[in-house]
């Protein structure tokens, strides 16, 4: 039997590709831009920057149904068709979307610095302070900084605290956590004392959302400052979204998985390795196979000298 399509949904399909594509550009930009490393990281957004950073660029302009009723459209009735803020055609320059504002700030000079010049865990956390670089302040109860040696052979990323690492104040301390002890013992033959884990985010994320990329850009410049301190030799990367933020890559985990990867990071280089997040393993328990493949190289790598 088949299916019949009207104008309408197509329409609707058609502007979702046209969404997709166009924040896809944006993600791109950013990453050639230099992504994160290039934002600041200093002072919280302010309610007028934030209201801009949160607006959705223009949509290109494209044939509306006229069936389509106006409040479908991404503006309140009346106002179904606003004039573009911005002139379109041959001169415009390329659009970085909502990353153009904080591309063009530069960080003080000071700010950096001392966070640049922290020489322990300690010391860069009271750099972090009580953080509110971004919205994630307003619903934690804890900030999860990170755990484990600070002379790590071996880092752990995760994404972002849930709701027991958010009660604690320490990452994986859930279901989650219980997986990756196991995984970090049974396989690397490693307590969490001697490895560290942090997170891509230092807060929890809302409803256990993934982070969006002004909250991990905000917190990146404390994981670089953790590796700079840690001077990991090989780091685990848990899952799409900490890999997506680690390596700069919008590629998803199954694909990203089991291949190494060079990361640098102020004052040192690793061999990096994304896996599956514990998570989905514990969903997934058929794909731990392949992770146990993905420990096992971690293993011989941790064996090699430096
Ligand atoms: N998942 C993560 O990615 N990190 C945690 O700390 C807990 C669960």
């Amino acid at each position: 039997m088949t299916h019949p399509t009207t104008p309408a949904s197509d329409a609707d399909l058609l502007a979702e590709v046209v969404d997709l594509v166009g924040e896809l550009g944006q993600t791109l930009e950013w990453i050639q831009m230099g992504g994160a490393d290039v934002l600041p990281v200093e002072a919280p957004l302010g309610r007028d920057e934030r209201a801009a950073l949160l607006e959705r660029p223009p949509r290109v302009a494209r044939p509306m149904p006229a069936s389509r009723p106006p409040q479908a459209m991404g503006g309140p009735p009346g106002q179904a068709h606003p004039p573009p803020s911005q002139p379109s055609g041959p001169s415009r320059q390329p659009s970085l979307g909502n990353w153009g504002q904080f591309l063009q700030k530069s960080p003080p000079a000071h700010v950096v610095g001392a966070l640049d010049r922290a020489a322990t865990l300690d010391a860069v956390r009271s750099e972090l302070g009580d953080c509110q670089r971004c919205g994630l302040c307003r619903g934690r109860r804890n900030i999860v900084f990170g755990v484990g040696s600070e002379t790590a052979d071996l880092m752990v990323i995760g994404e972002g605290p849930g709701a027991n690492e958010d009660r604690v104040g320490e990452p994986f301390v859930g279901k989650a956590g219980q997986m990756l002890d196991r995984m970090l013992a049974n396989v690397l033959g490693l307590e969490r004392s001697q490895v560290y884990i942090a997170n891509v985010v230092k807060c929890r994320p809302p409803g256990n959302r993934n982070p969006e990329a002004e909250e991990v850009a905000r917190c990146r410049p404390f994981l670089l400052a953790q590796m700079r301190v840690i001077q990991p030799k090989i780091v685990l990367v848990l899952g799409s979204v900490a890999s997506r933020a680690v390596f700069g890559t919008s590629a998803g985990i199954t694909r990203l998985r089991g291949s190494w990867r060079d990361l640098e990071y102020p004052g040192g280089r690793a061999r990096a390795m994304p896996t599956f997040h514990p998570a989905y393993l514990l969903r997934q328990p058929g794909e731990k196979r392949k992770t146990f493949e993905d420990l096992k190289a971690v293993k011989a790598a941790l064996a090699q000298p430096a």
